[in-house]
């Protein structure tokens, strides 16, 4: 390597940079020239050991050549690479690490590459790459440079990243977005994937790919024709059916200084305030609206405002404070507008914005929603806080609610006007246009409207009371607990829509939860489930006038903080409300660990994508609810176990004293961890280090047992062990005469660095205090001698000596504790049996055969369980067929055929024929693996056949005999990778290309390793 040349945004200099501004030409010229730009294949110039840095990255270039795009308005922006180079880019931290192995196996970003775009914002990087001697490409490289620009410029990622918006305000001369750069890169390991560094944000630089979503040609034909209507009225005007699909950040980060601190990026301008004039017209679904915005510069020289609004919605007019037209670019959601003159930092501006466009979807008759709560507006800023002014006009016959207080209303026509002021900085207002029933209440110094929608006709009273109980004793709970509420009135609206919101003095409420009806009539001593998610739903989006604004988030990584604090909030405040306080937790913990143990195709956790910190980076091409799971499932289980480490009280009086210093300002989350560790003098590395910033959820397994001592005391003596859930990597191999499928169990976490604190429950025998009959419900916890046992590495042993004889003893009784816990004194055989699936591959087999011994039920748990003898004896039995086949599963990992098949038989030798259906997958998938590797492929073929479903993408043109092959796969179960796998080869073996083909792709898609087949499916396609 003898040159090397930078290219980072850090080392611009904004003085100096001679960039010409597209005055002269007309905007619609200059739009088409960015959108559609041409190569110039006379200018390509030749590159040789090069290394070019970018973003902290290299690219190090062997040889190739270099062609630059034609210039728009003076200036190269785009220039295309074909060659040979490797690029390489470590992770800054372990969760960017564990992010880029979620998505590409590797923890450092490692990729060959032999095409790539660039596209960079700085004029004189661009001079100094291409001034190198000149090249004249043969016609397979030009051929290859012009394929590869045309796809950039026809495909998804130029537009989905918005590169064309960046050339744009690169042009117009604005210093900030001549640090702009972005790569496309086409990578002989990795696919096509892309860095982009947008100066403007948190995290600047992003490495990703997008995923489009897959459609053969009937989807794609239906959906055009999806897309043609609805942009005859007015909708997805800028969308591509291309543009539909999925981003996976593989990494994201902010740029560094020289000393290695990170330098977040940020915004030209702040808003101060908006002023927001709006014609609602609901019958024609429209909004017609005038938003003059009052801006402060943020640093010296801007020259565009990016603003982003609802992309329907279309600017017809922008100027400035003098009344001067400006230039503006739309593209997506954004919105960038070109100032007259550069300003000065500190500098106040206002930008007037006249928009239009379909705002409102129709729900029913005279019943509508809106398509966008935020962007009805333009907005810019990094913290975007800012106080409002708003002007609504809508037709009488409808009611309207919205942020603010009313400073004004009146009739003109047979229109409404209503003028209305929001004083406190907030982030977003809104509105809802309809016809409701108004509830009002004085609660304190609070005026607190209620309006249900009457759409979907009356709400029942009941339900209509208890949601305004539930604010007014919310409200003052949450007054009580952390603060003042800062407004003195809240519009609570009911909606029909997906979702719920929380805004400043605004909250919107999805109404199908005041539909919500229990099936059954609630036990005793169980709540109305129905009613209890509906007061938690209300208690949550109230509790967002604390956690969201008052304290704000700073950016998406901070976003859980907000969640989880109302989701903690609003359980703080039903359980205070709640009869049985104690156990609302444990109610709740049956949920979170349903969810997330949820499984994407490929076999891990929803939990396992991603930590509580990459918020809606969660979801992806991988999980469309993992967001959902670990924020709103995990999420609140921190708080409680925080809450645990510190204190109940004392987290909440934190909480308070935080709401006090932060007073509408955003924080994130290291600081608010800091601030709790200062407040409590509480270390919370490990805390934050397993749960905030780490994934994996620990399996407790525990034994104990009572035994007197000598001094007429009792002890209680047990173990925990901790171990983690693996998740397997499958492989094919072709053996001598048959086929395997390796599994290789892959462990996310590791024990020896992990620490619970967990609540045990010691119950003790009569003596009347202390006990409760165990049968009254099912979430019922006894009572007795508690305390805290401290649970880390791989075992803990623990003992504890008491003054009265012990009956009972359980850890994590109420489900507090973010770990699955099983109890090996309880249940001994099933116990035993997971710590055999899930422990040391070593000890597996000694431990499954240890499990064939044990009891399946002892002690309390066996009295509990009240079952006749015939019952044990048949559940025992079923127990032992499930170890025998872990044992069958066990001996195939490890070459022992004749083993395992021995196992399978007494396996399904203690099925009675009643249970016949007794898990069939996993007794198949052995038979199947059996099969394959002796070579047998028929018989595998037909069960698979029968049992698995695929779908079959419908080809234009297609032989008739697909549609028969498409029906007949219709139906079956969804299988895993092991499934599809095995139905892979065992449909080549009979020579079912067709099926082998799209078996093999269901089997890669959910994570397998195929080379091994698909090199012959290849080779017999090429025949
Ligand atoms: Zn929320």
């Amino acid at each position: 390597m003898n040159s090397f040349i930078r290219i980072l945004a850090g080392s611009l200099a904004v003085a100096g940079l001679s960039v010409s501004v597209p005055k002269a030409s007309a905007p619609t010229d200059l739009e088409q020239k960015i959108q559609t730009p041409s190569l110039d294949l006379s200018h390509a110039v030749a590159v040789r050991d090069v290394a070019i840095e970018l973003g902290g990255g290299a690219l190090e270039v062997e040889e190739g050549v270099l062609v630059p795009a034609s210039p728009i308005s003076g200036r190269v922006m785009e220039v295309v690479f074909v060659g040979k180079a490797l690029f390489r880019l470590t992770p800054p931290d372990d969760v960017e690490a564990q992010q880029l192995e979620v998505f590409t196996q590797q923890t450092t970003l490692e990729a060959g590459i032999e095409g790539a775009v660039f596209t960079i914002g700085n004029a004189s990087i661009m001079d100094r790459l291409l001034s190198r001697s000149p090249a004249t490409p043969d016609s397979t490289t030009q051929a290859r440079a012009r394929e590869l620009f045309d796809g950039w410029v026809r495909g998804s990622e130029r537009r989905v990243f918005g590169v064309d918006a960046a050339i744009w305000r690169a042009l117009s001369a604005d210093p900030l977005s001549q640090g702009y750069f972005a790569s496309f890169f086409q990578s002989v390991d990795l696919g096509n994937f892309c860095l982009v560094l947008e100066p403007w944000e948190n995290d600047q630089l992003t490495v990703g790919r997008f995923v489009p979503r897959e459609m053969d040609d009937r989807e794609k034909r239906l959906s055009e024709r999806d897309l043609r209507i609805a942009r005859k009225e007015g909708r997805f005007l800028q969308l591509r059916l291309d543009d539909f699909g999925d981003f996976d950040t593989w990494m994201r980060m902010p740029l560094r200084d020289g000393a290695g601190r990170p330098t977040p990026g940020s915004s030209n301008f702040e808003p101060k305030h908006y002023d927001l004039e709006a014609n609602l017209d609901p019958k024609a679904l429209t909004i017609d609206g005038k938003a003059t915005l009052h801006l402060t510069a943020m640093r010296e020289g801007s020259r565009v405002v990016a603003l982003s609004l609802f992309r329907d919605l279309i600017p017809s007019s922008i100027r400035d404070g003098a009344g001067k037209e400006l230039a503006w670019y739309r593209s997506g959601f954004t919105l960038s507008v070109m100032l007259a003159d550069p300003v000065r930092m500190n500098e106040s501006l206002t930008l007037e914005i006249a928009y239009q466009g379909v705002i409102f979807d129709e729900i029913g008759a005279d019943f509508f929603a809106l398509r966008t709560t935020q962007s009805w507006y333009p907005h810019t800023g990094t913290t975007d806080r800012a106080t409002y002014k708003l002007t609504l006009r809508w037709p009488k016959k409808y009611e309207l609610m919205a942020s603010g207080k009313v400073l004004e209303s009146r009739l003109e026509n047979k229109e409404q006007v209503e003028i209305r002021t929001l004083e406190v900085p907030a982030d977003f207002v809104s509105f809802e246009i309809g016809d409701f029933d108004l509830v009002e209440e004085q609660v304190g110094h609070v005026r607190v409207t209620v309006a249900f929608n009457r759409g979907f006709g009356t709400v029942a009273k009941g339900v209509e009371q208890e949601v305004v109980d539930t604010l007014k004793a919310a409200l003052q709970f949450y007054e009580e607990k952390f603060g003042a509420y800062p407004l003195d009135y809240l519009t609570v609206v009911t909606i029909p829509r997906g979702f719920s919101q929380g805004f400043l003095g605004f909250l919107t409420l999805a109404d199908d939860l005041l539909y919500l009806r229990s099936p059954f009539a609630p036990g005793p001593g169980v709540e109305n489930s129905s009613s209890r998610m509906r007061m938690e739903t209300v208690a949550h989006e109230l509790a967002h006038q604390w956690w969201g604004n008052l304290v704000g988030w700073k950016s998406y990584r901070d976003q859980w903080l907000s969640e989880a604090l109302a989701h903690y909030s609003a359980v703080l405040y039903l359980q205070s409300k709640s009869d049985r306080q104690s156990v609302y937790l444990a109610e709740h913990a049956k949920d979170w660990k349903r969810w997330l143990r949820q499984t994407t195709l490929d076999g891990r956790t929803l939990e396992s994508l991603g930590p509580l910190v990459m918020g809606e980076r969660l979801n992806s091409s991988l999980s469309e609810s993992a967001y959902q799971a670990v924020v709103y499932g995990k999420g609140p289980l921190a708080f409680s176990m925080l809450s645990r480490a510190v204190g109940q009280d004392q987290l909440t009086l934190m909480l308070k004293n935080l709401v006090k210093a932060l007073s509408n300002r955003p924080i994130d989350t290291e600081t608010f961890l800091a601030a709790i560790e200062k407040m409590g003098s509480v270390n919370l590395s490990s805390f934050s280090k397993q749960f905030v910033y780490g994934t994996g959820i620990p399996e407790i397994y525990y034994s104990f047992e009572f035994r007197e001592s000598g001094d007429g005391r009792w002890e209680v003596q047990g173990e925990a062990r901790q171990t983690f859930m693996p998740h397997y990597d499958y492989r094919l191999i072709q053996k001598q005469g048959g086929w395997d499928l390796t599994r290789v169990p892959s462990h996310d976490s590791q024990p020896s660095d992990w620490t619970l604190l967990v609540p045990f429950q010691v119950i003790l025998d009569a003596g009347g205090e202390g006990t409760v009959s165990p049968k009254q419900s099912n979430y019922q916890t006894a009572r007795g001698l508690g305390g805290t046992l401290k649970v880390s590495g791989r075992s803990t042993p623990f003992t504890f000596k008491i003054d009265r004889k012990p009956l009972d003893f359980w850890l994590d009784q109420r489900g507090e504790v973010l770990a699955y816990f099983f109890c090996s004194s309880r249940e001994p055989k099933r116990a035993l049996r997971y710590m055999a699936a899930e422990g040391p591959d070593a000890e597996s087999e000694a431990m499954y055969k240890k499990a064939l011994q044990a009891e399946l039920l002892s002690g309390k748990a066996l009295e509990d369980a009240d079952l006749s003898s015939r019952d044990l004896k048949r559940e025992s039995n079923l127990e032992d067929a499930r170890i025998y086949f872990g044992l069958a599963r066990w001996y195939l990992d490890h070459s022992r055929i004749e083993d395992s098949r021995r196992a399978l038989n007494s396996g399904e030798d203690l099925i009675r024929a009643s249970d016949g259906k007794f898990w069939q997958d996993e007794r198949e998938a052995l038979d199947s693996r059996l099969n394959l590797l002796q070579g047998e492929y028929k018989e595998t073929y037909a069960r698979l056949n029968r049992e698995l479903q695929m779908y079959f993408p419908v080809k234009t043109g297609e032989h008739a005999s697909a549609g028969w092959r498409r029906s007949q796969w219709r139906t079956g179960r969804i299988g895993d990778a092991e499934d599809y796998a095995m139905l892979a080869v065992a449909a080549f073996e009979t020579s079912h290309m067709e099926v082998a083909q799209l078996a093999a792709k269901y089997a890669e898609e959910r994570g397998a390793d195929m080379t091994a087949l698909k090199q012959l499916l290849s080779a017999s396609k090429a025949e």
